[in-house]
C-alpha cells in the first residue's frame, strides 16, 4: 500500500500535473497519459452497494439517491443494518379476528402463540432500531417508519418554489430564442405557398398562441419569520457533561435534516446509492475505464490504466546525499506490456522547450477540433490547460549512454528466480529478470541544498510502444510508436 500512495515517483500527464503512475490512465487512441483532471467523468449506472439492487438513474433521482430497503447504522455510521428476528408472545384472539373466524370462544381460553418479530441491528456496534422507540415489525420487508423532520414542509415548498422559478426561466429563454430566430428557412415551406404560417393557422382555427402556452408563474412562497428563541436552560452550565449521550460530528452529518444533540434521537438512515463511473479522454472522447453495466459484476470492459502500458519506475535504494557528492541510485524499470521496449533516457525539456510543446498542443487540439466540429455533432469538450511542470529540479543527473531492451511480459516467468546477466549489456544495468532491469545512475545534489531538502531529478523516458490490434480495419496490425514519457523522482533528503 505505501507503495501506491507513495509520491517518489511521478509521471508528467500532459496538462503538466504530476502524478503517480496509479493514478493516471493511457488513452490509446491520442497515446497519451491523462490524469483526473484531462478525463470526463460520467455516471454509468446507480446501484446500492448492499443490496446490489441497480436502479435506474431517473427512480434513483426520485428516491433522492437512497436505498428503499437497506439501512445505514446512524450509531457508527460505518456499516448497515441487518434485520433481526425474534420470537413474542401474543394472544391467540388476535390471530384469529385476523383470519376472519369467530374469536370470542378462543379468548376466552386465553391461549398464547409465538410470532416472529424483526427489528434492526447493527453487527458492529450493536445499536438497534429498539433503542431508538421503533417498534419490531412482523415482516423484515416491510416498511420502517420513516422519520418525521420538523422542517419538512418548509423545506418542500421552498423546493416547489424553486422547481417553479426554474421551469419559468426556461419558458422566457424559449420564447427569447423563438423571437431572435425568425430567419427564414431555405427549404420551402407548404405553409408557405399558401401564404399561411403555423401561427396563423392556429389563430384561424382559434387557438391563440398565449392561450396555448400558459406561461407559468413562480408560485409565491411566505418568507420564514424569525422566531424568538428560548434562553439557554439554566443547567447546561452547572450540570457536567456526559459525553456518551451527545453525538458526534459526524453522526450529526449523516441525518442532515435534524441534527440530533443526543444519541437517544439517532434514527436509521437510507443507505445512499453508489455509482459505477466511466471515464472519457476529454480529447478525443474515447473511454479509458468502462465498468460492466451488472453491480455484482467487478470487471471492467475497457480499462487503460496506465500501469498497464508505459513502463513503471521504482527506486531501489539511494545512497547518502551530500551536496556536491556525487552519489548511486538503483532504480528498477518494468515493462507491462506483452511486447519488448526499447528505453532510451533523455534529459528533460529546458523551459523554453516546454512552453513550445504547450504552445504546438494547444494548436494541434484547436485543429483538430475545427475538423471533428464539422463531421460529428459531439459538443467540444472543456479540456485541461497545460502548464509547465512546478517540480524544480535539485541534483544533476548522469545519463546512461546507451538504450537498452526490457523483455516483454512474461506470467509464467514470475516464479524463475534466477537473475540474468546478460554481457552484451552495458555497465549502468545491474540485473535484469524477465520483465524487469535494475540500472544503477550517479546524481550528485546542488550545493545550496541544506540538511532535510529533497533531491530531485527528472528525466524523460523514451520507450517503444506496440498497439494492441483492434478490429477497426485501420488498426487491424500491431504498429508502432516511440513515446516518451517525463519522469520526476524524489531520491531523499540530504543528510549532511
Ligand atoms: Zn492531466
Ligand atoms: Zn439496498
Ligand atoms: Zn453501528
Ligand atoms: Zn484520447
Amino acid at each position: 500500500m505505501e507503495y501506491l500512495l507513495s509520491k517518489n515517483v511521478e509521471y508528467v500527464c500532459e496538462c503538466g500535473l504530476l502524478k503517480p503512475l496509479t493514478n493516471l490512465y493511457f488513452c490509446r487512441h491520442c497515446l497519451n497519459l491523462r490524469c483526473f483532471f484531462c478525463c470526463h467523468h460520467e455516471v454509468d449506472s446507480h446501484f446500492c452497494r448492499n443490496c446490489l439492487e441497480n436502479i435506474p438513474s431517473g427512480e434513483a433521482k426520485l428516491r433522492k439517491n437512497k436505498c428503499n430497503t437497506c439501512f445505514d447504522c446512524p450509531s457508527c455510521t460505518l456499516s448497515a443494518l441487518s434485520a433481526r428476528a425474534t420470537t413474542i408472545q401474543v394472544p391467540m384472539t388476535k390471530e384469529v379476528k385476523e383470519g376472519g373466524e369467530g374469536s370470542e370462544i378462543e379468548a376466552s381460553s386465553g391461549k398464547m402463540v409465538s410470532k416472529k418479530m424483526y427489528y434492526l441491528a447493527c453487527l458492529a456496534c450493536r445499536f438497534s432500531s429498539r433503542d431508538v422507540g421503533i417498534s419490531d415489525q412482523p415482516s423484515q420487508n416491510f416498511f420502517w417508519p420513516e422519520q418525521e423532520y420538523m422542517h419538512a414542509i418548509r423545506f418542500n415548498t421552498i423546493l416547489n418554489h424553486y422547481y417553479s422559478v426554474v421551469l419559468h426561466d426556461k419558458q422566457l429563454k424559449q420564447e427569447e430564442r423563438r423571437r431572435r430566430s425568425t430567419k427564414q428557412s431555405k427549404f420551402p415551406n407548404m405553409t408557405d405557398r399558401t401564404g399561411l404560417n403555423v401561427s396563423a393557422i392556429r389563430r384561424q382555427m382559434g387557438f391563440d398562441k398565449s392561450a396555448a402556452k400558459p406561461k407559468s408563474k413562480p408560485t409565491a412562497i411566505a418568507p420564514s419569520i424569525a422566531e424568538d428563541v428560548d434562553d439557554l436552560p439554566e443547567e447546561i452550565f452547572t450540570q457536567p457533561i456526559n459525553l456518551k449521550n451527545i453525538t458526534t460530528i459526524q453522526q450529526r452529518f449523516t441525518q442532515p435534516a435534524n441534527q440530533p444533540e443526543s444519541v437517544k434521537h439517532l434514527y436509521p438512515q437510507h443507505k445512499n446509492l453508489s455509482i459505477k463511473r466511466s471515464i472519457r479522454c476529454r480529447h478525443c472522447e474515447h473511454n479509458v475505464i468502462k465498468p460492466e453495466y451488472n453491480p455484482t459484476s467487478i470487471k471492467y470492459r475497457i480499462q487503460q490504466f496506465a500501469s498497464s502500458h508505459v513502463p513503471e519506475v521504482r527506486i531501489i535504494k539511494c545512497d547518502q546525499l551530500v551536496p556536491n557528492k556525487s552519489a548511486l541510485i538503483t532504480l528498477k524499470i518494468t515493462n507491462p506490456t506483452m511486447n519488448d521496449m526499447i528505453i532510451t533516457i533523455m534529459d528533460l525539456p529546458t523551459e523554453e522547450e516546454e512552453k513550445m510543446m504547450i504552445e504546438e498542443m494547444r494548436k494541434n487540439f484547436e485543429k483538430n477540433l475545427s475538423v471533428s466540429n464539422k463531421s460529428s455533432l459531439m459538443r467540444p469538450s472543456l479540456i485541461e490547460d497545460s502548464r509547465i511542470v512546478s517540480c524544480k529540479i535539485t541534483a544533476k543527473l548522469e545519463l546512461p549512454d546507451s538504450s537498452f531492451v526490457i523483455n516483454q511480459r512474461d506470467d509464467s516467468a514470475e516464479f524463475d528466480d534466477d537473475v540474468q546477466s546478460d554481457k552484451k549489456d552495458p555497465k549502468f544495468i545491474l540485473w535484469r529478470k524477465a520483465n524487469k532491469i535494475a540500472i544503477q545512475l550517479s546524481i550528485t545534489p546542488n550545493g545550496e541544498l541544506k540538511v532535510n531538502d529533497d533531491v530531485k531529478i527528472g528525466f524523460s523516458m523514451n520507450f517503444t510502444y506496440s498497439s494492441v490490434p483492434s478490429s477497426t480495419p485501420e488498426k487491424k496490425e500491431t504498429q508502432r510508436y516511440a513515446l516518451c514519457a517525463r519522469i520526476y523522482i524524489n531520491a531523499g533528503k540530504i543528510v549532511q
